[in-house]
């Protein structure tokens, strides 16, 4: 009986034991699966933040993207009015907006009176146009501000080019062709005037005893009568017809499908408005001349250098009898 107590005793005590020992690990496992769980969790939150920055890097990357490749597109052209419709097709792919034109002058606006304008500045910041947009949804706002400025990056390169073209093909103190522009211009037209057959006549033009003027009043007095002659020139002759400095007080024009007697009246027309013009340089009041020699295509010659050589020579036979009118080249 005994020996059954102490069995029974010993039984008890391993089984309190052992359910104590269960117990114990059951608790650490719950304990353990708690901080697993909450492990869990972290990394969950942590994966769910790490996806929307995911998500927001590939927005800003495919944005950033779009803005690239605008800026590539607006920039393959170097004629503003290009420009813009490369600009207006890519602006429909990002955002939607009833109309969007590109104005010129001020004057063009008052067509576009509900349009929100925005002034295209050049970097000299002197205004060059107008892009002027209507019906730009609030959501795009701040996003059609980013896709417009990359616009004015294209508009303004576009702009700088025309300038650099000018200023090459520009004599800068007369403001007409220099001469190897002219020369270009002048074999061009020559071209086209065989092509259909048409007239063509050439003048030089010569400023008499202009050397006496520099030594007289000076070399900028000089300068001032060369530009208001040129300019006095460029205000006479038709669009189609195009002005060179040939040398230092030369000029030289191509009169476009203008036959002698059309020549004629033209020369006289520039020689007489010269010789009526008062030339106001800084204190001075002046008067000058000038001597004109003309060829004309294809009378006196068919190529470019022999039209120049006879319009030259009728020149020197201007200079010779006198000064002050015009010669033309016999045929
Ligand atoms: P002619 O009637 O025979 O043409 O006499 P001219 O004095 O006009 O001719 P000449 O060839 O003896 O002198 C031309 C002068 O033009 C000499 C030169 O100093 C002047 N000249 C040439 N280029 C310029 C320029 O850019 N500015 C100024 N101020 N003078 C110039
Ligand atoms: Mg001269
Ligand atoms: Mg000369």
């Amino acid at each position: 009986m005994f020996y059954i107590i102490i069995f029974l005793i010993l039984t008890v005590s391993w089984a309190v034991f052992l359910y104590d020992i269960l117990s114990l690990r059951l608790m650490q496992r719950h304990a353990e699966s708690a901080d697993l769980l909450k492990e869990f969790n972290k990394l969950k939150e942590e994966k769910e933040a790490l996806d929307a920055e995911n998500s927001r890097l590939n927005r800003v990357f495919a944005e950033t993207l779009a803005l690239y490749e605008l800026t590539m597109d607006v920039c393959k052209s170097l004629d503003e009015e290009q420009v813009f419709a490369i600009f207006r097709d890519n602006l429909k792919k990002h955002i939607e907006v009833r109309d969007c034109q590109y104005i010129k002058n001020s004057s063009g606006l008052i067509n576009y009176k509900d349009y929100t304008v925005l002034p295209l500045s050049t970097a000299e910041n002197q205004i060059a146009g107008y892009l002027v947009v209507d019906g730009i949804p609030d959501k795009d706002k701040e996003k059609f501000e980013i896709l417009s400025q990359q616009f004015l990056i294209g508009f303004r390169r576009a702009l700088f080019y025309q300038k650099v073209q000018g200023l090459a093909i520009t004599d800068s103190l007369t403001q007409v062709y220099c001469r190897r522009y002219f020369l270009e211009r002048f074999a061009e037209e020559l071209k086209r005037s065989r092509r259909n057959k048409l007239h063509l006549c050439f003048l030089m033009i010569d400023l008499d005893n202009f050397k006496q003027f520099n030594d007289h009043y000076g070399h900028l007095v000089g300068d001032a009568i060369l530009r208001q002659v040129s300019k006095t020139i460029s205000d006479m002759v038709r669009q189609i017809d195009f002005i060179g400095r040939y040398g230092g007080e030369e000029l030289v024009i191509v009169l476009a499908e203008t036959d002698k007697e059309q020549a004629s009246f033209a020369a006289e027309r520039i020689r007489q408005a010269i010789e009526e013009s008062v030339i106001k340089a800084y204190d001075e009041e002046l008067k000058v001349t000038v001597s004109i020699g003309v060829s004309t295509f294809p009378d006196n010659a068919e190529n470019m250098q022999d039209l120049i050589e006879k319009a030259d020579q009728a020149l020197y036979l201007a200079k010779g009898t006198g000064r002050n009118k015009v010669i033309f080249c016999p045929s």
